[in-house]
Parts: C-alpha cells; sequence; structure tokens
C-alpha cells in the first residue's frame, strides 16, 4: 500500500469539504481515507505532502485529443473557413502512428494539469487506446461516425471491439454531429443503443447555424429531434448545447442527460455562451471538456472552470450566477460519470485512486480562504504537484513517472507536424 499522510483532503463525495487526514491505496483500489489511526499497517512508500490538498483528478469529458497538431496553426479566423481550410484537410493526411504521437503530446499536457481521462473522439482508436493505456491514463473513446445507416456498421464493430478492450479503455456509442450525417444514420445509432441498452453521445448545438438548420430541416432543434427518435433510451449526452433552450434542457432533464461544456472552445470559435446558469438550476447533469487543442488551444481545466463561471456571471449580468463550486463539481466528478468512469469520481474507500495533488502554498492559492472557489478562480495548472491515475504516480514535481519521454515526444511531434502542414 502506498500512504498518502499529512493532506487536506477534498473527497468531493456529496460536498466539496475540505478536512485534515490522509489516503491509503492498495494497487489501483483506495484503501482507506479519514484521519490518521492509532494502529498503522507496513506501507511500500510513504508520502508527507506536507498540508498540500489531494482531491479528485479532473476528467476531460469532450476532447478530440491528437488535435494537438494543429495548435495555433490558424488563429482568429472565422469558423467556417478555419474547419474546411485549416482543419479537414490536415486532418486527411493523418496516419494511425500521427494520432498516436499527437495523443502523447496531449496526454504530457493532460497529466502536467491533472486529467486522467479524456472523452475522445478522433479517428484510429486502435492508436489512441495504445497511447493513453501505455501511459497509464484512462481512455474513454467515442464513437464518430458521420453519413448514413451503412456506417453503423463501423460503430457496432468498433463498439464490439473497444468496449472492454483494457483496464483503463473504454467506449461510448456516439456519432459526429446531427448535420454530418442523416435520419437513417440516426435512427440505426438509436436502435443499436436500444438493443445493447446503451447510451449515446453526440456533438450538438454547438453554433446558432446548425440548431437553425436543424429546425429547418426536422421541425425540431437536434436534442428534441433526436429525442423523439428514442436515441437516449439509456443515457448520454451531448457536447457544447450552447443554442439549448429550455425544453432542450428539459429533454436531457427528463433522460438524464449529461450537458458536456467546452466554454474556452465555444467562446474562442464565438459560437456563444451556454445557458450552465439555468442547467444548474433546474437539475440538468454537468460535465466539462476542453474540445481539441486547435479550438481552444490548452487541454486546462482550469481555464474551463474559470471561464466556466465568469462567463455565467456576464452573461447573466449577476456576479452571484453559476457558483464556481459548481464547475469543479462538474470538471471531476460530473465528467467523470458522465464518461462511465462511475468507479473514480470520488475519494472513498472502493473507488480508483484517480487523484491529485495541489500546491497549496502557491502564492496563487494564498490565503486559503475558501478551497474550492479558490481553485477555479484563482487556481492555475501549475498548482498541480502530481497526478494518479489507477493507483499509479504519473507525474510528480514537474516529472513524468510513467516512463514517457517528453524530449522523444516533442522531437517526433515536430517532425510529423512539418511533413502535414507542408
Ligand atoms: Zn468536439
Amino acid at each position: 500500500m502506498i500512504r498518502y499522510h499529512n493532506a487536506k483532503i477534498m473527497t468531493m463525495n456529496g460536498s466539496t469539504a475540505v478536512t485534515e487526514g490522509e489516503l491509503w491505496t492498495e494497487g489501483s483500489v483506495i484503501r482507506y481515507v479519514g484521519r490518521q489511526p492509532a494502529v498503522l499497517p507496513e506501507f511500500e512508500r510513504e508520502i508527507d505532502l506536507g498540508g498540500n490538498l489531494l482531491m479528485p483528478s479532473f476528467k476531460n469529458a469532450h476532447t478530440h485529443s491528437a488535435m494537438t497538431f494543429l495548435r495555433s496553426f490558424a488563429e482568429d479566423v472565422p469558423l467556417q473557413t478555419w474547419l474546411f481550410e485549416k482543419v479537414f484537410p490536415y486532418e486527411d493526411r493523418l496516419t494511425p502512428d500521427d494520432v498516436y504521437a499527437f495523443d502523447r503530446l496531449a496526454i504530457l499536457e493532460y497529466l502536467a494539469s491533472g486529467t486522467t481521462a479524456a472523452f475522445d473522439m478522433y479517428f484510429f482508436p486502435e492508436a489512441s487506446a495504445a497511447a493513453f493505456s501505455e501511459a497509464g491514463m484512462r481512455l474513454t473513446f467515442c464513437g464518430s461516425i458521420s453519413g448514413t445507416a451503412k456506417d453503423v456498421d463501423r460503430l457496432n464493430d468498433q463498439f464490439r471491439k473497444f468496449r472492454h478492450f483494457h483496464p483503463l479503455v473504454s467506449y461510448r456509442l456516439g456519432f459526429h454531429a446531427e448535420y454530418t450525417s442523416d435520419e437513417s444514420l440516426h435512427r440505426a445509432v438509436a436502435k443499436l443503443a436500444q438493443a445493447e441498452k446503451e447510451p449515446v453521445f453526440t456533438h450538438i448545438s454547438e453554433t446558432k447555424k446548425e440548431h437553425e438548420e436543424c429546425i429547418a430541416r426536422h421541425g425540431a432543434s437536434p436534442a428534441q429531434y433526436l429525442d423523439s427518435l428514442g436515441l437516449w433510451e439509456y443515457g448520454g449526452g451531448g457536447f457544447h448545447c450552447v443554442w439549448f433552450d429550455e425544453a432542450d434542457r428539459a429533454v436531457f432533464k427528463k433522460k438524464g442527460l449529461w450537458f458536456v461544456s467546452c466554454p474556452c472552445s465555444n467562446a474562442k470559435l464565438a459560437s456563444g455562451i451556454a445557458p450552465l446558469t439555468e442547467c444548474a438550476e433546474e437539475g440538468v447533469q454537468l460535465a466539462l471538456g476542453t474540445d481539441g487543442a486547435a479550438s481552444n488551444n490548452g487541454l486546462d481545466p482550469f481555464r474551463e472552470m474559470y471561464l466556466g463561471t465568469v462567463l455565467q456571471k456576464l452573461r447573466k449580468n449577476d456576479a452571484a450566477a453559476l457558483p464556481a463550486a459548481e464547475l469543479l463539481k462538474a470538471a471531476t466528478v460530473g465528467s467523470a460519470r458522465a464518461m462511465g468512469l462511475t468507479d473514480c469520481d470520488v475519494l472513498s474507500e472502493g473507488r480508483q485512486a484517480d487523484m491529485i495533488v495541489i500546491d497549496m502554498k502557491a502564492a496563487n492559492l494564498q490565503p486559503a480562504h475558501h478551497i474550492p472557489e479558490s481553485l477555479v478562480l484563482s487556481g492555475d495548472r501549475m498548482n498541480v504537484k502530481m497526478t494518479v491515475c489507477a493507483g499509479k504516480i504519473l507525474y510528480e514535481n514537474g516529472v513524468y513517472t510513467n516512463g514517457i519521454d517528453a524530449d522523444a515526444v516533442r522531437r517526433d511531434c515536430a517532425s510529423r507536424i512539418a511533413r502535414l502542414t507542408q
């Protein structure tokens, strides 16, 4: 067992209360959380956290990890130009080995900013499964098919191959978006989800244009149209949800769907500000994602949490709108549950040890009046001292301890990017 002691602990098990104590892990599992008992067992390693904060790790509930290769490639251009001239043609050139390499670049950033799981939508799931599992990180791969009903065979094949692929790798049914597929695909995915009793995820109502075009095509918003086809009989959710109205949120509330928000990407691409305040008030479940590094540009949960709350205050013209702690819950517990990682959500006995240590001595976190709010409003990814996934320490004090050679990853990516963008 490994003992993490002399810690402040925020278990996030029902509240964001912070207590003093210790936590023990055995293999991938948390064996004890609480005050120091009178008698201690033998430990393989004892880590004195020096009063720093132990809390659940972040989970990135919407990303395209390998898009790291297009970070800062085209900036300050309109969305359609960016997507059709600066993203799609270059993505067409990617090989599985490229995706593996660019996933590893993303993993360096995830681990250094306290993220232990990615809900990833991209090409070549085999390559991503290898990159994440070798690095000790969790990957929930989300289906991203587009087209017509015949494309659902590929989704079904991937689902069968990856649903129980590796202890760190899982799969969720999904398709790219309503506007990149036709009704035959939507009906076939709904049928598959019902047969398998599985949740379904998709990009939804990210831009006003796509939201309104769906209404023109189907006489209903994307959420109401897809719900009418029986897509979400076993749950799931949507990525972005920027243009959701009350009726759309009611669908998500009724079906227990996850509203996965990506505030930085939505701001950068001028897509809009999602109605997170209304979701929190109405009991719609919230999760947070970064989207890909080309549209964000970071893979940084702290920026998402910060923008997630302050944009609501601005949008509602109310400094009390959407309390900061709601974003902390969305980025950790909410995102874990959205991805199906229900045993990786909070710090309690029997749960997976997916957790981070925050440097509470950092100047930007002093004084520690209200720790959860301070993490959201004052926190920074540089405050992450340690990242643990499935009980393994993958990152500690600026060093990757999972065998990944950060310099080699950067060199490999640089030569691939030169080839792809020439
Ligand atoms: Zn996306």
